[in-house]
């Protein structure tokens, strides 16, 4: 079957390759990884390219096409990757993202023939700077934690946390990519109009309440025909990569606007994602069993598959990490606020796909699904400042004495996501940070 999670020899633990940065314990993108990225040296006016990561190194893929090192199918996607946006290599499809992955692999690989010549190929990653990595057309935001859902819900609905759709409906909304950037962006506090509880008219103003969603970003690769749904089971082959993302949001925008249509410009005014998309491919030791409690309605068929049970979760550990700009000016480490992994999330990947495409929608090379807020069973697992603080009620405390209920002007928000387990090489996503700017 098409979609069966297969291990091959890119995946081997024991792989080390000759950049030895990326042999490291502990490093983000050893050989087993390979993630893309789109970008050019720091500070230049080159065209901006397709990038492999390997160790504190990028593989300029602009190079590599003019190197003429591989041939065949991974030659086309070299071609492809050379572009300044990668969708054309997204809508590829998954033959050659592993040809690519493969050659890569074989050239990066200790004792390879072609290390003197893709030597030549490597930029210096702290020398680099990113880009958007494809033009993301269509953006949308799910859902899918259970554990997120119910505590948001308890602040809005007390009686009523979770909506009887819930349990049924993969629940999503339509997101602007206008406004996802890239990690590094810092953005404006927005304004908007606000109405406490008590107050009787609305006002306007800079928003109180900014609040960051750890999020999983997920990039479609080869969309589909309008008209034609893809199925549970094929799912997989629609689905290039995920990286982190960081979902902006005005708590007390939305909960003012977002009745009866769900949030608007409580979420569009910034989105930031990390800059490598690691792929499924990548991904494939850390797949995992999808559950559903045997007292919940279990799936309708059209997201029910063999497959997602055995493997249709993701066991990527996310963190996010606050630096405010006192911590900045006495030079203190970032503090950890939480740590959740996407194993818990109540819908999969493949039922996002299978789901958001059942009425025929076509989705795109290059669009971009957010997993929704990914929290987990505990508290402690909050992956929003709204739960984390209980609705503003109960402030935190960070360890330098300092306190927030909500994000302020030049809090730098942080979030990173790796898999490890062991018998498998780390796979690490890098991080994704953006610094809050005062209102206009
Ligand atoms: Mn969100």
């Amino acid at each position: 079957m098409s979609s069966q999670v297969n291990l091959n020899a890119t995946h081997d633990p024991s792989l080390s390759s000759w950049v030895s940065t990326a042999n490291q314990a502990g490093c983000d993108f050893p050989i087993q990884n390979l993630p893309f990225a789109v970008f050019r040296r720091k500070g230049s006016d080159e065209s901006f390219r397709g990038g492999v990561a390997i160790g504190d190194q990028v593989v300029d893929l602009a190079a590599v096409k003019e190197a003429d090192l591989f041939s065949g199918v991974a030659s086309d996607a070299v071609a492809a990757c050379a572009q300044p946006q990668l969708n054309e290599f997204m809508a590829m499809g998954k033959t050659a993202w592993s040809e690519l992955r493969k050659a890569l692999s074989e050239a990066l690989s200790e004792g390879s023939a072609q290390q003197n010549a893709l030597s030549a190929c490597l930029v210096a990653m702290s020398d680099v700077e990113y880009a958007l990595p494809c033009n993301i057309g269509d953006y949308t935001d799910f859902y899918t934690s259970i554990h997120h859902a119910t505590s948001v819900g308890k602040k809005f609905r007390p009686d009523n946390p979770l909506l009887p759709n819930y349990k049924w409906v993969p629940i999503g909304y339509h997101g602007r990519s206008s406004s996802i950037e890239i990690s590094g962006s810092s953005f404006k506090r927005p304004k908007g109009q606000t109405k406490a509880p008590t107050a009787t008219e609305p006002s306007f103003g800079p928003c109180k309440r900014l609040d960051y969603e750890l999020e999983v970003g997920i990039f479609v690769g080869k969309g589909n025909v309008l008209g034609e749904p893809i199925s549970i089971d094929n799912a997989e082959d629609h689905v290039f990569g995920l990286c982190l993302f960081n979902d902006w949001s005005a708590r007390d925008i939305q909960g003012w606007e977002y009745q009866p249509l769900g949030p608007f410009l409580s979420k569009s005014f910034a989105s930031t994602i990390s800059p490598w998309i690691v792929t499924t491919e990548a991904l494939a030791p850390y797949r995992t069993a999808w559950t559903r409690d045997e007292n919940d309605p279990q799936p309708m068929d059209y997201l029910e598959s063999a497959h997602n049970r055995e493997s249709g979760a993701y066991d990527i550990q996310l963190q996010v990490l606050l630096e405010t700009e006192k911590m900045r000016a006495e030079k203190q480490a970032p503090t950890q606020l939480s740590q959740s992994n996407f194993n818990d999330s109540y819908w999969t990947v493949n039922q996002m796909v299978a789901h958001h495409t059942v009425n025929g929608c076509n989705l795109r090379a290059g669009d971009m699904f957010g997993s929704g807020t990914q929290s987990g069973p505990n508290p402690e697992e909050a992956g929003s400042m709204l739960e984390l603080s209980n609705a503003g009620s109960e402030p935190i405390t960070l360890p330098n004495g300092e306190q927030r209920t909500f994000l302020e002007d030049g809090d730098n928000v942080i979030m990173k996501g790796w898999c490890e387990k062991p018998g498998a090489a780390r796979i690490g996503f890098g991080f994704v940070e953006a610094l809050v700017l005062p209102a206009e």
